[in-house]
C-alpha cells in the first residue's frame, strides 16, 4: 500500500545548534520546528507524533528555558490544513514518549496509540537527570493508561506499508517509522536524528525555519562518517547501531524526515521537493 506523509509544523524553538549536533555551532541559535507526521492512504489516516502541551511553555519559554511556541492549537491547525478532524485519527505511532512529541495524545480518546514497551517503561520511571530536564511530560501517563495502546517490542510492519524498528540511543523506546509510498520508503527517525546534519556531517549550511540559511560547521574527521550524535543521547553505543541500522533503510537523503528539521517543514512527500546542501 501507497501512504502520503504531510510534514505539520506543530511549534517551534529557539535551541543553540549545539543541542542538535554535539560540540558543532555551539553558539549558534537556530529557530527549529517541532514536527508530526499525517500518513494517508486511501483508506486510513496515521498520526505520528502529537507535539508538545502548552502547559509546558510558560511565559513563552519550554524545555531548557529555551523561547518556543507550541500546544494543541497548533497541531489542530495543522491537521485541519491537511483536511483531517482528529476523530479522523485511528492510530497514534510515537517515535518516543518525550514531552515534545506525546504531550497532545489527549486529543484521540478513541485511537490506538502506538509505542515501544521501554519507552512506557522510561516514561514511569525516569531517571533524575530526565526529570530535570522534564523530557516526559507526566500528565500524558493517565491518558496512556485509558486508551487503548499497542507496546511493541523489536522490528514489525505494524499495518500494510508502515514498518517500525525498534532505534533506541536519544530514549531507550525509540521507533524509527518506515512509510511505503510510490517513491519507495521514507524514514522518520525520531530524535535519534532532529536534523540532517546528524546523518550528513559534512553539511555546510543549513536552513532555520523562516527559510533563512545559515552556515554551519563541517564536522571534523574524529567525529567518524557514520554521524554527529546529538546532545540529548542516553546510550551512544545504541545511537550508533541505530544510526546503522537506518542507513541501511534510506534509498536517499530525502528519503530521511528528521523530527526537528526546517527544511522538511510543511511539506508532503512524495512530491514536494527538499532544499538539501550535502556534499557528495
Ligand atoms: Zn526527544
Amino acid at each position: 500500500m501507497d501512504w502520503k506523509i504531510h510534514v505539520l509544523y506543530v511549534g517551534d524553538i529557539i535551541c543553540p545548534k549545539g543541542v542538535s549536533t554535539f560540540g558543532l555551532d555551539t553558539d549558534l541559535q537556530i529557530n527549529g520546528p517541532y514536527l508530526a507526521f499525517l500518513l494517508v492512504s486511501k483508506s486510513k489516516k496515521i498520526l505520528v507524533d502529537t507535539g508538545m502541551n502548552s502547559r509546558f511553555i510558560i511565559d513563552g519559554k519550554a524545555w531548557a528555558g529555551l523561547p518556543a511556541k507550541g500546544g494543541e492549537k497548533f497541531l489542530l491547525e495543522s491537521l485541519k490544513k491537511n483536511d483531517t478532524q482528529p476523530e479522523e485519527i485511528e492510530t497514534v505511532i510515537y517515535t518516543h514518549l518525550h514531552n515534545d512529541h506525546a504531550g497532545n495524545c489527549h486529543l484521540f480518546p478513541n485511537a490506538l496509540h502506538v509505542f515501544h514497551y521501554d519507552e512506557w517503561t522510561e516514561l514511569q520511571n525516569p531517571l533524575p537527570s530526565m526529570r530535570i530536564r522534564k523530557d516526559f511530560d507526566p500528565d500524558v501517563i493517565p491518558y496512556l493508561k485509558k486508551f487503548r495502546c499497542l507496546r511493541v517490542t523489536g522490528d514489525t510492519e505494524f499495518t500494510e506499508g508502515i514498518h517500525l524498528y525498534h532505534t533506541p540511543g536519544h530514549t531507550i523506546g525509540g521507533l524509527t517509522v518506515g512509510v511505503n509510498t510510490s517513491d519507495g520508503v521514507y524514514v522518520i527517525p525520531g530524535d535519534i536524528i532532529n536534523i540532517y546534519q546528524n546523518l550528513f556531517p559534512k553539511m555546510s549550511s543549513m536552513v532555520d525555519i523562516t527559510g533563512k540559511r545559515h552556515k554551519i560547521t563541517p564536522a571534523p574527521e574524529e567525529y567518524g562518517p557514520l554521524g554527529v550524535p546529538s546532545a540529548i543521547l542516553y546510550d551512544h553505543y545504541a545511537w550508533y547501531r541505530s544510526i546503522w541500522k537506518i542507513r541501511g533503510l534510506l534509498k536517499s537523503p530525502k528519503h530521511l524526515l528528521p523530527c526537528h528539521e526546517s527544511a522538511i517543514c510543511g511539506k508532503t512527500f512524495p512530491g514536494d521537493s527538499i532544499d538539501l546542501d550535502i556534499p557528495e
